[in-house]
């Protein structure tokens, strides 16, 4: 990457990188697997609901008329003459003058047509002593009352969450069309990574990125698969991304694309004809990769390596990406106005984005900066909540100044 490299502002960059992301073809899925996603079909009600008229309390199905005099000093005594539990399937009715127990949820018999609660009368089995009337309908579950037949029960659009399940359930639905998840593949680039667990020699690094940029892309929505790391070498470099393009949505390179010698990713991807390498006028991630590969136009991603540029250039254009993808409506996270508690210099020109630790009290939001601007520091990293975002135009912000902060830990939303 020279000077001579095209500059781009944040905005221009997330604008053309959004302009290529299409959403993939809606999916069928089993009903838990699709919570949390958003429902791609117009879901109708195919039985009323409830299907058959029943109790909503525990009780005795009445003749109103037949309990229409009864008063705490007036009881009504009615004969018992069936027992209706839920699920019942015996056909039982009421005749004048007597009555059924029925439980919440028991099919109403023929001829009853109030229910009077236990709590109304003396909770008898044989006979009851009734002392409150019930006009019709009393706590009786009218047919269609919940839904009618031809209903919409979900529309397109709607994010399937607890109640979406349980109404699908209800209406018969074992699995329904949805956005999919977009499958977001990660791969990590340098000859001084090592995988997590296996002790790096002198010079060597554990690769944290592809941990981190997955978590990312889950937390964002995304199916994600981490294919591990490759070495600094262009022919290794295109094998893994033509092996990983086919299980792909959208793809993840971190590293190799700043002004080293052997930034490799840059290097070997430059001759494709859709990807560019750009600056952006950020900071940290001012090295920027994006295009489509393969057959079906994956967007591919490369983001520098250091940690904080990668998880920074990773919230600012693929995490819209990814939403975008969902279906999602907003595809930005929610800022919020924050006063600065201590001071903090930005470059020129640059959108800085500095760690921070956003706190609420009673005055309202507060934000102190975790760390330096260093892109490498992971630990401080780790220890904020949220991204301080300092304008293109801001070369310093003052204590006690108001800074617009991203809140990091929300996800979803
Ligand atoms: P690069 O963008 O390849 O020039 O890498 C910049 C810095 O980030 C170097 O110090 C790398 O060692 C470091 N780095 C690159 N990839 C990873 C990774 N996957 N995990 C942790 N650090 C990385
Ligand atoms: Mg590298």
């Amino acid at each position: 990457m020279t000077s001579a490299t095209p500059i781009r502002t944040v905005e221009e960059h997330v604008q053309l990188v959004l302009g290529r992301i299409a959403p993939p073809e809606p999916i069928e899925l089993a009903l838990l697997d699709a919570q949390g996603l958003l429902c791609a079909e117009e879901v109708l009600v195919t039985e009323p609901m409830p299907s058959f008229a029943n109790s909503s309390m525990d009780g005795y199905a009445v003749r109103a008329l037949d309990v229409a005099d009864a008063a705490e000093d007036n009881p009504v005594v009615l004969p018992v003459v069936g027992d209706v539990a839920a699920g019942s399937r015996t056909a039982q009715s009421v005749a004048h003058g007597v009555c059924v127990r029925i439980m919440t949820g028991g099919p109403m018999p023929s001829g009853a047509d109030a229910v009077v609660p236990v709590e109304w009368t003396d909770g008898g089995v044989a006979r009851v002593s009734i002392t409150r009337s019930a006009t019709k309908g009393n706590y009786i579950r009218r047919i269609g009352e919940d839904a009618r037949t031809g209903d919409v029960a979900v529309t397109v659009g709607t994010p399937i969450g607890p109640a979406q399940v349980g109404l699908l359930a209800a209406v018969g639905r074992e699995r329904v069309l949805v956005r999919p998840r977009p499958r977001v593949v990660v791969i990590s680039t340098g000859s001084e990574l090592v995988e997590v667990g296996q002790p790096p020699a002198y010079g060597q690094i554990t690769d944290s990125n592809s941990y981190m940029l997955a978590a990312a892309a889950r937390d964002a929505g995304a199916e994600v698969y981490r294919a591990g790391i490759v070495p600094d070498d262009k022919r290794r470099l295109l094998d893994m991304l033509q092996a990983q393009l086919g299980r792909a949505d959208i793809l993840i390179t971190s590293g190799g694309v700043s002004m080293g010698a052997f930034d490799v990713v840059k290097e070997a991807l430059r001759e494709f004809g859709t990807m560019e390498f750009v600056r952006v006028a950020m900071q940290p991630g001012m090295p920027q990769g994006f295009g489509t590969l393969g057959d079906r136009d994956t967007p591919v991603y490369c983001l520098p390596g250091n940690p904080v540029s990668s998880l920074v250039s990773f919230e600012v254009f693929v995490r819209p990406a990814i939403r975008m993808m969902l279906g999602k409506r907003r595809l930005f996270r929610r800022t919020v106005a924050a006063v600065l508690s201590q001071g903090i210099e930005s470059p020129a020109g640059r959108r800085q984005y500095r760690r921070g630790l956003l706190h609420r009290d009673e005055d309202g939001y507060s934000v102190a900066p975790v760390g330096g601007p260093g892109s490498h520091l992971l630990a401080n990293l780790a220890q904020a909540n949220c991204l301080i975002v300092v304008d293109e135009a801001v070369t310093e912000v003052p204590a006690g100044e108001p800074v617009t902060v991203l809140p990091l830990l929300l996800s979803g939303g």
